[in-house]
This record gives C-alpha cells, structure tokens and sequence, in this order.
C-alpha cells in the first residue's frame, strides 16, 4: 500500500513551551516527507528548524503592502514554507471568506510555488437536502476561477458536520464524494495528477478503515493531533516510516 498524506491542522492551540513539549515528544519517531504540519504561524519556525515539513493555516490574498495582521504566501515561501490551507470551513464561517477570496489566495499561492489545500465541503443541512455534489461542485470552480497551473493544488473534502466530532461519512459516501471532485478537478488539468485528501473526525481508530479507500490520497487531521500520542498512531499506520 502506498504511504498516505497526513496534515495536521493545530489550529491555534499550543504555547510556545507546549510546542516545544510536542515537537520533544514527536522527535525522531516521523520521518516522512508526508507528513506536513500547520501550526500557529507563530511557531513555523520551530517546525523548519526540525526539517518538517510546513504549512501556514491561511494566508493573505497579495504578496505584499499595507495589510496590518496579515501574512502572504510570498513571505511564507521566503521561508521554506510549502504548503498553505486555503477556504478551511472556519475561515469561510468565522471570518467570511469568500469564494472570490479563495479564488485569489490560491493564485498567490500557486504563483509564489505554495502548495494551495484548497478545502471543500457541504453542511449537514445540504447533506440532508442532497446538494453536497451541487455545492462542492460550485467551491471548486469559483476558487479554481483564475488559476494557471494545477501543479501546486491539492484538494481536501471535509464534509463541514463531519469537523472536530466523532461523526465521520461512511466510506462508500467518502468514496463517492472524493471520485466526483477528481472528475471536476480532472476537466480543469487533465495532465496533472491532484491529490485529494479527506478530512473530519479522523482518529487513531478510525484511521485503518480510511486507509482502505484507494480514492483518496491523504487526511487532514486537526483535534486528534493535539495529542501526540495519537498523532503517532495515526502516522505509524498511514506513513510508516
Ligand atoms: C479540520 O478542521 O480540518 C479537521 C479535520 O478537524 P477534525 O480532525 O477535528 O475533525
């Protein structure tokens, strides 16, 4: 079987010191060019500093100016910073972003060699309604609007309902949704391979029974991370080293 993706999503948890406690207890047990951390952007350096691999959380949709608070994929590239998490349902909710945003900062990503994670996926009301595909559908084009190259895209499925819970989709609705978005995404660069992550509710039990959808690539993880322990268990059977 292949090696799975893994990100993990931190959110903003953690202090200095309780990072520093993380990166202790994780230190030479990940080994893998698979596994791509998103911390506080606070404490990317402490992650570069130890060779992992890096993404920022959310970023700027210009490279540079007067934009107090705000940090660009230009500057995060300057720094080794590979990856960014673009239209992550708490952003889209809690901050308003939209998809014309979206669209934007995954130009300025792909422009400055970010990797963009762009996130989709429906609520539990159009889950109830059967719109999810009409919804994703209409995610993915309006973020996909202006950008040249496919090369530094990857998609994340993350049914909204499904985050920070115990409650995940079954895998043949997993399967579906993730086999539909690769149909879309293959219109748009049919040359390039795009993976496709899933996420929501993903745990060290659960873990075993994803690994068997061969559809998609990898998972974003976010509460389960929190724990190193089961981060571990996570990445010992989706990456092992
Ligand atoms: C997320 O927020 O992207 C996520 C996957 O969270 P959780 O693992 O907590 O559902």
């Amino acid at each position: 079987m292949e090696n799975k993706k893994i990100f993990v999503n931190f959110k903003m948890h953690f202090s200095e010191d309780e990072v520093s406690c993380y990166l202790q207890n994780i230190r030479g047990k990940i080994k893998c060019k698979d596994v791509v951390f998103f911390p506080s952007n606070l404490y990317s350096y402490m992650f570069l500093k130890e060779h992992y691999k890096v993404g920022l959380q959310n970023i700027y949709k210009e490279n540079v100016g007067a934009y107090t608070g705000e940090v660009s994929a230009y500057q995060a590239s300057s720094m080794g910073i590979e990856y960014a998490l673009i239209g992550h349902s708490e952003r889209r909710n809690l901050f308003h972003e939209k998809n014309s945003d979206i669209a934007k900062k995954i130009c300025v990503a792909t422009e400055n060699d970010v990797t963009a994670v762009l996130c989709v996926g429906e609520t539990k009301k159009e889950r109830l309604f059967h719109r999810e595909k009409k919804v994703v559908k209409k995610q993915i084009k309006e973020a996909l609007k202006n950008i040249k190259t496919g090369e530094y895209l990857i998609l994340a499925y993350e049914p909204i309902w499904a985050i920070g819970g115990m409650e995940s989709l079954c895998l043949k609705e997993i399967e579906a949704m993730v086999l539909y978005i690769r149909k879309i995404i293959q219109k748009y660069f049919p040359n390039v391979v795009i993976p496709i992550l899933y996420g929501g509710s993903i745990h060290e039990e659960n873990i075993k029974e994803l690994l068997t959808l061969k559809e998609v690539d990898g998972f974003l993880i976010g509460s389960a991370s929190l724990d190193f322990k089961k981060l571990l268990k996570i990445i010992e059977v989706a990456v092992p080293m």
